[in-house]
């Protein structure tokens, strides 16, 4: 049975896909870096269906605490094989409101988070010629956004990141993919307010409506699997984009 971490999982997209690969069989831990208590009533809920859940605190921009967690997931399951990279924060602001040390939290979280746990898992994953990793980008990630430029910056640095390690890695067995979510039904979408929500569900999203977290937890089964899949970008917007 393989071995999965999803960051930032105790809720939302992430939750969505800890617990679909959980239910396909794979051993996963739950990340967050607040409200354990969601991740410890997900984590029993698999549980309590017969599957393999653990949780564990930590903050993706500290690599301290994420090579902890990584040793912790070593010793409860076994070395990470799929690597999920979901947590990620966005603060809308106009770029000359932006303070600096908000521009840095945001890189440190959405693509220093990446770096911290592609390096912390990585070695196990040369040794075996084998591992997945995802990338949870943006539609920001391909296009530019008012008041998003810090987290668009981000999405879009995901992503070339996403390509580069794709070829460097191909040839140690490792497939590096990236989904680029549309407006999708979770608390982080909730700051836009539903007049805003509705108004793009009707003028911006051809299929009429937001997406839903399940929805790109299916993707990321697809892509645990797709083995000739490597260095793609997958959206998943109802259409945003096309
Ligand atoms: P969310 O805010 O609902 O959940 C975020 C999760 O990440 C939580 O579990 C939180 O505890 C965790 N987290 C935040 N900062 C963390 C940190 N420093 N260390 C560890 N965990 C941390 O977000 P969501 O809507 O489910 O989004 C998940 C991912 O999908 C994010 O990378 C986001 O940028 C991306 N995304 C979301 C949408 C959308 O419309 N919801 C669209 C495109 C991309």
């Amino acid at each position: 049975m393989n071995v999965a971490l999803v960051t930032g999982s105790s809720r939302g997209i992430g939750a969505a896909c800890a617990a679909a690969l959980a239910r396909s069989g794979y051993k996963v831990c739950i990340n967050c870096i607040e409200r354990m208590d969601l991740a410890e009533k997900l984590a029993a809920l698999l549980r309590s269906e017969g599957h393999k859940a653990i949780c564990h605190q930590a903050d993706v921009a500290d690599a301290a605490a994420v090579n902890e967690m990584v040793r912790h997931i070593e010793a409860d399951f076994g070395p990470v094989d799929l690597l999920v990279n979901n947590a990620g924060i966005a603060i809308p602001q106009q770029f000359q409101d932006i303070k600096p040390e908000t521009w840095k939290r945001i890189f440190d979280v959405n693509l220093g988070g990446c770096y911290n746990t592609i390096q912390a898992v990585l070695p196990h994953m040369l040794h075996e010629h084998s591992g997945c990793i995802i990338n949870m980008s943006s539609i920001w990630g391909q296009h530019g956004a008012s008041c998003e430029s810090a987290y668009a910056s981000t999405k879009h640095a995901i992503i070339g990141l996403s390509r580069s390690l794709a070829a460097e890695l191909a040839p140690s067995g490792i497939r590096v993919n990236c989904i680029a979510p549309g407006v999708i039904d979770t608390d982080m979408v909730q700051v836009l307010g539903q007049e805003t929500l509705d108004m793009l569900s009707r003028e911006q999203i051809p299929l009429g409506r937001l997406g839903r977290p399940e929805e790109i937890a299916r993707t990321v089964l697809y892509l645990a699997e797709a083995g000739y899949t490597t260095g793609q970008v997958i959206g998943v917007d109802g259409g945003f984009i096309i």
